[in-house]
């Protein structure tokens, strides 16, 4: 386990996929008609989805995360 900054995506998520197009690692994946998954291996902590999103419903925490 390791300490990161990853992506949270919160229930409210209207799966419109700004936050996927956006991630320059391809760490989102959008299931249509549910709601957005954060790979949080993939995941860089980086903050774009977080701006890109229109519900503001992505949030980039500390959270302990497997190890790649
Ligand atoms: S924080 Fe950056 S790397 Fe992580 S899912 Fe969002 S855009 Fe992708
Ligand atoms: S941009 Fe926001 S509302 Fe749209 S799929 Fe991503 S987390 Fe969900």
């Amino acid at each position: 386990m390791q300490t990161k900054r990853v992506a949270q995506v919160e229930e409210e998520c209207v799966a419109c996929g700004n936050c996927a197009k956006c991630c320059p690692f391809g760490a989102i994946t959008v299931y249509k008609g549910l709601h957005a998954v954060v790979d949080e291996i993939c995941c860089k902590g980086c903050g774009k989805c977080v701006v890109a999103c229109p519900a503001d419903v992505i949030v980039c925490k500390k959270r302990e995360v497997e190890s790649a």
